[in-house]
């Protein structure tokens, strides 16, 4: 499974809620659990994959399986404060900048079982939980970021840019 890189559409689209969890959301939910460990990633969004459902993994300790989680149709249905810090994403390599977010967020989801959960998420969780979110709204850091951190990391979006382009496509 490979994680996309922008300016990729899949990751700007907004993706679907899944109807109904089976197996094929649950191998895809393993997949991305692989993925995610192998680039030491906090987290990772279906849509990063081009998986357009409504899907993320999550691991606030990399490296160790047991923090693994992965929740399907996750929703922020409570915010509280605000916290801006620093972050990166697996699908924007070389961009880095401050992202205010919620210090505390409640969200409810459905497990792989499929049963309904209700997680009270802080610190670096609550964050990541964010990101992820936004991920499945078709929302990257970038569109977060203030005027100067966007210019700050205009050069490594068009190198991005450049890269992404197959030998086929600059031909034309
Ligand atoms: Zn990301």
């Amino acid at each position: 499974m490979r994680i996309l890189k922008w300016p990729n559409p899949a990751l700007t689209a907004v993706a679907s809620p899944i109807e109904s969890v089976d197996d094929s959301v649950r191998a895809t939910a393993e997949e991305m659990l692989m993925a995610m460990a192998e680039s030491r990633g906090l987290g990772l969004a279906g849509p990063q994959v081009g998986y357009g459902k409504r899907l993320i993994c999550v691991n606030v300790t990399p490296g160790s399986p047991e923090g693994e989680r992965v929740y399907v149709n996750p929703e922020i249905v409570g915010r509280e404060g605000e916290v801006t810090a620093e972050e990166g994403c697996l699908s924007l390599p070389g961009v880095n900048g401050k992202v205010t977010r919620a210090a505390k967020v409640t969200v409810r989801a459905t497990d792989l079982k499929g049963e309904p959960l209700t997680l009270f998420a802080e610190g670096l969780l609550s964050r990541v939980l964010q990101h992820e979110i936004d991920h499945l709204d078709g929302v990257l850091i970038t569109q977060r970021f203030s005027a100067i951190d966007k210019a700050a990391n205009a050069r490594s979006l068009r190198e991005l840019e450049k890269t992404s382009r197959t030998p086929t496509a600059s031909r034309r």
